[in-house]
């Protein structure tokens, strides 16, 4: 053995090393890379049927939905990922404004996902939607006390609302639409008119606000119509009930999960394909049913359930507007003492 063969051969064999190492690691050319905001329990039954009908492999990276789209930035061209899939529109809308979704051309989509709740340059789409409504105490309110959002600002409300932070992505995007509604002086209004009500400090999410109702702390909130399913799931006989607001305004305010192909997809085509097949009336009844949502598509059906909180009229306006006007909103929420 010549005194140079060794190390060559260490390093033949370290490189073999490495590149088996780097395969174990990157996707199969073929598999599809899902960045997911989304809980796995959430999409991974749906995943596996499109795996089970199609053959196609997924690959699904989940984290919160701002290191997921910092990531894709700074990956940039070397992105592994195919796909984004996250909740709310305001999310989505940023994301495209960082420009790390791509506009697509798809018959499919757009017959599918009604145009309201997709992006208007065609670089998301939401597959799921939730109302963001009033829910109220059975024991002590009745639903003819009850209409608009605003309404909520009533002095016989006083010392009776709760309300979840300002802090979270739905309520920023609830005070956006209203904007995109009503304009900042009258949403500011109405936000000043529901902080003068508050019964007890902001609530940090939906669930533990909905207990505070039962619990009697106050009587009525604004809370994700599926957070009021999980709890209505776990106790059928939960004394709250959800009220469909503004039904004889604009309606009631809806935010979607959604989904966008990546700018630098290395697997665009099946990206849309997938995203094709999420939006079709079977997938989309199982997608809503994980998690107790609307499907999108009005083909669909919705989960028992769901169904049975009834018909509403939806807000009309593109949820794109929650993104738009979401940096208006929070300096609007702050200026109205709204925590
Ligand atoms: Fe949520």
């Amino acid at each position: 053995m010549s005194i140079h063969a060794f190390p060559g051969r260490l390093s033949t064999v370290l490189i073999a090393a490495f590149v088996s190492l780097l395969a174990a690691c990157a996707p199969a050319p073929s598999e599809l890379v899902v960045y997911s905001a989304r809980n796995e329990e959430l999409v991974k039954g749906i995943f596996d049927r499109y795996t089970q009908e199609t053959g196609q492999k997924i690959q699904l990276i989940t984290d919160d939905a701002a290191p997921l789209i910092q990531r894709l930035a700074a990956e940039g061209k070397n992105s592994p990922a195919d796909l984004l899939i996250t909740v709310d529109a305001g999310v989505l809308w940023h994301a495209a404004q960082l420009g790390v979704l791509r506009p697509i051309e798809s018959a499919t989509l757009d017959a599918n996902i009604p145009e309201h709740l997709r992006d208007p340059q065609n670089r998301w789409f939401g597959l799921t939607v939730r109302a963001r409504t009033i829910v109220y105490s059975t024991d002590r309110v009745k639903p003819e006390d009850l209409d608009s959002y605003e309404s909520l600002t009533d002095p016989k409300w006083r010392g009776k609302l709760c309300l979840r932070t300002s802090k979270s992505v739905y309520n920023q995007s609830l005070v956006a639409m209203l904007i995109a509604q009503h304009g900042e002086e009258t949403t500011e209004k109405i936000v000043r008119g529901w902080v003068a009500n508050l019964a007890a400090p902001v609530f940090a999410n939906d669930t533990s606000l909905m207990q505070a109702i039962v619990a009697g702390q106050c009587d009525v909130g604004i809370v994700n119509t599926y957070y009021f399913g999980r709890l209505q799931r776990d106790d059928p006989k939960i004394p709250l009930r959800l009220f469909w607001a503004d039904q004889r305004g604009s309606g009631t305010h809806v935010n979607i999960s959604g989904a966008g192909v990546t700018t630098n997809a290395p697997r665009a085509e099946q990206a849309q394909k997938f995203l094709e097949w999420l939006s079709q009336p079977g997938a989309q009844s199982m997608f809503a049913g994980m998690d107790l949502e609307f499907p999108a598509s009005p083909a669909a059906q919705p989960a028992e359930q769901v169904a049975a909180w009834g018909e509403f009229k939806p807000s009309p306006l593109n949820v794109a507007r929650a993104g738009e006007l979401q940096p208006a909103a929070v300096r609007l929420m702050d200026r109205a003492g709204y925590l």
